[in-house]
């Protein structure tokens, strides 16, 4: 990840005032429909009656007001009464044009802002929300919840401020970030924003190289923050020694596992590693440079590959310098570099090799990881790596039980619910609660699918292996539900 220096962009008047009037619109209707009654839902006559009130057509298309079960019991004393907006709500226009773009793309070298990858030659990047504004996924690694789901983002109104802005490619905003915004300890608005801990590093606010940094023998990311805290607590060293340890041998970096979560090494720093993971000491503070590189995939097989061609030139560029150029000076010729984090580890590690006179020779090999035993390290990874369903696909996926199905128990209505796109299988006409699957119950369990001609059947893991889009067009226009035995929720 890049640190990036904030500067803000002077707009329009014209997109002032517009993105003004949004925010107040999409305000009012938050707080007015917080107050509906549970199990409202909004109906086509709501919606063209806020339309004649003058609300854009835009907002009230896209506003969902959502009543939540968390549990599957017949208690409704928590259920929660959820308003907000799926991402077709926000103007493009207002966060996204091209002087925005052009502005937040040159604010990050032309490369994606969390991966480092350039992406101007192809113009494949676009602008991101730091804080999502669309639906937020729940289903956080951190706490491991059972039921993961989305819920409406609290920060909708966060769409046009251009601290919330960067620019990313979408293989980490769209495929690996979407709705995920872990915080540890409570939430905006229950905490002011400024005082609202967030995991993910912030560009911005961070300087990403506290908490990420590379293995140059095999280009992995890895968590810079956690590593320094177990050297710390273990050998009682100092940042400045850790950070010349790490340089001077890469083999001390611990925790490297690859994408399905397999170890690349089992060495004995490995296992000093996980002896402390498990005891108490690891257990006071989560790391944010493990739960960033996870929630953007920043050991993705193909990044992880891209990263390594880059060093194979970084290693050229290395080995052709005449003397030993001090590193900070390295460090400034990288700017318009892509992986330049990883060329700033990869260039210190070298110096320290040349120094003593070891040979330099990428370590990484494919196939010695895929036959290395697979070993589940802790509660985040296990949460990652254990279950057969992609993490996306558990939090979109959610029940709908309507009113008038409260009784039923043979079977039970599954809706599609996108952090990206809208609610796919609604009713629209008919109260109703949104429920979460219980995975260890249900995963076996067999969907059936009615089209307009015939009912068939499916099952979840034929349901993973769709692309989102094919799961869009199925809950669009197919009643899908599952069959079995349910406890009556009446
Ligand atoms: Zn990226």
């Amino acid at each position: 990840m890049i640190p990036l220096a904030f500067s803000r962009i002077e707009l329009s008047a014209d997109t002032e005032v517009k993105q003004t009037m949004a925010l107040r619109q999409m305000n009012e209707l938050v707080e007015r429909l917080s107050n509906t009654p549970k199990y409202h839902t909004l109906t086509k006559k709501d919606r063209s009656q806020l339309n004649q009130e003058g609300y854009a057509a835009d907002l009230v298309d896209n506003l969902l007001v959502m009543t939540q079960r968390t549990e599957e019991s017949s208690a409704t004393d928590n259920d929660l009464v959820v308003v907000g907006f799926t991402y077709a709500a926000f103007d493009p226009a207002l966060y996204a044009s091209e002087t925005l773009k052009n502005h937040f793309e040159q604010l990050s070298q032309g490369c994606c802002c969390f991966c480092e990858s350039f992406l101007m030659p192809t113009a494949s990047g676009h602008i991101s929300h730091y804080r999502p504004v669309q639906l937020l996924d729940l289903a956080d690694v951190e706490h491991v919840s059972p039921h993961p789901h989305h819920e409406c983002s609290p920060y909708f109104s966060l769409a046009y401020q251009q601290e919330n802005l960067v620019y990313a490619c979408s293989a980490c905003d769209v495929t690996h970030k979407a709705g995920t915004f872990t915080v540890a300890g409570q939430r905006y608005p229950e905490v002011a924003l400024e005082e609202e801990k967030a995991v993910l590093v912030n560009p911005y606010q961070d300087n990403p190289r506290d908490f990420i940094r590379f293995n140059p023998s095999n280009a992995h990311a890895y968590a810079f923050d956690q590593v320094l805290a177990f050297y710390s607590d273990t050998k009682k060293l100092s940042k400045q020694d850790i950070e010349a340890l790490l340089w001077r041998s890469p083999s001390a970096i611990p925790n490297q596992v690859d994408e399905a979560g397999v170890l690349l090494t089992e060495s004995a720093v490995e296992q000093a590693f996980h002896a402390w993971l498990t005891s108490t000491a690891s257990k006071r503070e989560m790391s944010r440079g493990q739960m960033t590189i996870a929630t953007l995939g920043l050991n993705r097989t193909v990044l992880v590959l891209a990263r390594l061609a880059m060093l194979k030139q970084y290693q050229n560029d290395f080995l052709n310098q005449q003397g030993a150029s001090p590193i900070p000076l390295i460090a400034k010729d990288l700017v318009t570099t892509a992986y330049r984090s990883l060329g700033v580890d990869a260039f210190a590690t070298w110096q320290h090799l040349r120094h003593s006179e070891v040979h330099v020779e990428s370590t990484y090999s494919n196939k010695a990881a895929s036959t290395q035993q697979r070993k589940l390290v802790t509660a985040a990874d296990k949460a990652l790596f254990e279950t057969p369903l992609p993490t996306w696909l558990r939090s979109c996926i959610s029940y709908l039980v309507t009113e008038s199905e409260l009784q039923l128990t043979d079977r039970r209505r599954l809706v599609y619910l996108s952090s990206q796109d809208r609610l796919y299988g609604e009713t629209d006409t008919e109260k109703c609660i949104f429920l979460p699957i219980n995975w260890q119950r249900d995963l076996h369990r067999v969907i059936k699918v009615r089209s307009q001609r015939n009912i068939w059947e499916a099952s979840f893991s034929e349901l993973a292996n769709s692309r989102p889009h094919e799961l869009i067009n199925l809950f669009a226009n197919n009643d899908v539900w599952v069959e079995g035995s349910f406890t009556t929720l009446a």
